[in-house]
């Protein structure tokens, strides 16, 4: 599958927003959103002009789509089977978008980022409720169980993430008994229990692609 590839820093220049895809680093001295820098290719003394409509809608779709780390396409086809679902399409997506298996693994702090998620799905060091389950889009419901295969437990990719336990606790709907590299999904979140995604106007998305 297709994916971003470029420098993922770039990427939080341009929202100029902490999109946190380095792990520790992000909430390092290292991270150059610290330093003020700019948007790529601006010119910080440039004068912001009034953004029309579109462009706020398309900038907050862009936002969301570079915290999870998804191409257009996949974000897309996410935001069309919420869009089906009965219920409020701006929940529902961002909802969707949690219950992906790779966003669950780097949730339990099984991995630094979602792309690092990603890569550990993909290598099909991922088990869920006992079977490995190597496909990131993977949907995952309350009560499945996640967890590390026996053999990659002591990946320091791994240990690494786990440690961040420690200093930042983990979301609500997710329990991780950190001994067994293992968690429950316990429930979907509700859209106020994500509080990383507070500042998200997903109603913007909303009417981005309904246009
Ligand atoms: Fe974004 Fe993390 Fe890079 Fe900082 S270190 S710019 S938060 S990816």
């Amino acid at each position: 599958m297709a994916r971003y590839t470029g420098p993922v820093c770039r990427m939080c220049r341009a929202e100029q927003r902490k999109l946190m895809l380095k792990g520790a680093r992000c909430s390092s001295d290292k991270c150059p959103l610290n330093k003020k820098r700019g948007a790529p290719g601006k010119d910080p003394k440039a004068r912001a002009g009034k953004k029309s409509e579109y462009a706020i809608q398309l900038a907050e779709k862009q936002k969301l789509r570079r915290m999870y780390g998804l191409l257009e396409k996949q974000f897309r086809l996410t935001f069309d089977r919420a869009a089906r679902m009965s219920g409020v399409t701006g929940a529902n997506f961002v909802q969707l978008l949690e219950r992906r298996l790779d966003n669950v693994v780097y949730r339990m702090h099984f991995a630094v980022s979602r792309n690092q998620a990603r890569q550990l799905v993909r290598h099909g060091h991922v088990l869920v409720n006992g079977k490995t389950v190597n496909i990131p889009v993977y949907e995952i419901k309350a009560g499945d169980v996640i967890e590390i295969k026996e053999k990659s437990k002591k990946l320091s990719v791994v240990q690494d993430a786990l440690n961040e336990i420690s200093k930042s606790g983990t979301m609500p709907w997710v329990s991780v008994d950190v001994d067994a590299v293992k968690g429950t999904f316990t429930s979907i979140p509700r859209r106020e229990e994500i509080s990383d995604l507070a500042d998200i106007k997903e109603q913007l998305i909303v009417e981005y692609y309904s246009k």
